[in-house]
């Protein structure tokens, strides 16, 4: 097996059990490491570090996907970790629809798999994952049965490590346009194309927490997509529901899943740019007693953070200025590179600039079906924030 010695001076990051080895990080390769292959990775002074796949390609040369000594990395190795990460869901209390597994904070890095029921859903988004595809499915129809498995590997982020963006069918071929339940709600997702991978899992617990404040409320949600935290809020009491999303798409599938809960007289979505509409109706005095915003990540580097920031801090702001005193902000944000506290700091800036005081209610991260490790600051990504306008 090809041999990868890292250099004298170890990453704190390495030492503290992150899987990523950058190229920079290692004194020298023994061997000719074909992409995707495994090896074997050892301090320079020959300690046993762990095992997991190289990409030459890849800025980031090797992923561990395991430090124990004596396992062999082969398709037990998969099917053994995605029972664990089957057993961990179960265990938590997410059975039917669920992020089975969550990369690096599975041990598999950059394997994601949602389950929506019978139906799977998975990217590998590195050339090593990407080469234990027939393992990984193999897996999920050992411990599943699934009736459906779907790839939606058309993401940008495969072609760092040189791979094709691709969608298609892992198993015989299914209806992908299915129905969830969520919250004893029932909710159209379209598995083929919807954003990422069709359903965002990761907000189903926040959804719960607008609960109470919505009751005979007036709310105004932005960044609907599927319509989801307001056809909860519908169902939950409101008097009047509106949900906005710039794409027709969203708009069209939010009004779909309204009706299939029977909830469309209360709730109606319109297409329209959040930043402008809400300016615009700041301008009119128009309020609510609730506006929710979950928009998407401003940002996809460290370069740009402070575009992130400007645009968090815009929207949470003209978000804020529609709510009525003692009124309440829903309000996210999912990119890892926002860490919680930068984001409470910029809804602070919001509330000044609107000259309005906040008191929290809650705030949250993402479901524990997504589990956050500590000292892997990118599994710590969703940032969700109720806080009442005074
Ligand atoms: N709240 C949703 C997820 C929202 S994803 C859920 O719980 O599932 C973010 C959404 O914001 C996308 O649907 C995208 O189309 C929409 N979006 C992006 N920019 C926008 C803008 N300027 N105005 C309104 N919607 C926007």
């Amino acid at each position: 097996m090809v041999k990868v010695y890292l250099r004298r001076k170890i990453a704190p990051r390495i030492a503290n059990g992150h899987p990523w080895i950058f190229a920079n990080e290692v004194e020298k390769v023994e061997g000719e490491p074909a992409g995707g292959e495994t090896v074997t990775v050892f301090t320079h002074d020959r300690k046993y570090v762990g095992m997991g796949y190289i990409n030459p390609k890849s800025q980031i040369l090797v992923r561990l996907l395991t430090r124990e000594k004596n396992v062999e990395i082969n398709e037990q190795f998969f099917l053994d970790r995605i029972r664990q990460c089957w057993e961990y869901r179960q265990r938590i209390g997410y059975v039917e629809n669920c992020r089975l597994v969550f990369g690096e904070a599975d041990g598999l890095p950059q394997l994601i798999i949602d389950k929506f029921n019978d139906y799977f859903v998975i990217q590998t988004l590195t050339l090593g994952m990407d080469t234990w595809k027939p393992a990984i499915v193999k897996a999920l129809e050992t411990i599943f049965s699934p009736k459906g498995i779907y790839e939606r590997n058309d993401v940008p982020v495969r072609e760092l490590e040189g791979l094709t963006q691709h969608k298609g069918f892992l198993s015989a071929p299914f209806d992908t346009k299915i129905i969830i339940n969520e919250n004893g709600l029932r909710f159209h997702v379209d598995i083929e194309n919807g954003q990422k991978t069709g359903y965002f899992l990761d907000q189903q617990d926040n959804r719960r927490a607008i609960r109470h404040i919505v009751k005979d409320a007036d709310v105004l949600g932005a960044f609907t997509y599927t319509g989801t935290f307001e056809i909860h809020a519908a169902s939950y009491g409101a008097k009047s529901v509106l949900g906005l999303d710039i794409s027709e798409n969203a708009v069209e599938q939010a009004n779909r899943n309204a009706a299939l809960n029977g909830l469309e007289k209360i709730c109606r979505f319109e297409a329209a740019n959040a930043f402008d509409v809400l300016k615009q109706w700041g301008k009119e005095g128009k309020q609510y007693d609730v506006v929710m915003l979950d928009p998407p990540a401003f940002t996809k580097s460290r370069e740009t953070i402070q575009k992130a920031i400007t645009g968090y801090k815009e929207i949470n702001l003209r978000g804020m200025k529609l709510v009525k005193p003692g009124g309440f902000l829903v309000t996210s944000s999912c990119t890892n590179l926002v860490h919680p506290e930068l984001f409470l700091q910029t809804i602070q800036m919001a509330a000044k600039d609107a000259r309005r005081s906040i008191r929290q209610v809650t705030f949250q991260a993402q479901a524990s079906d997504h589990p956050i490790i500590w000292g892997m600051d990118n599994t710590n990504y969703l940032k969700f924030l109720i806080v009442q306008v005074l």
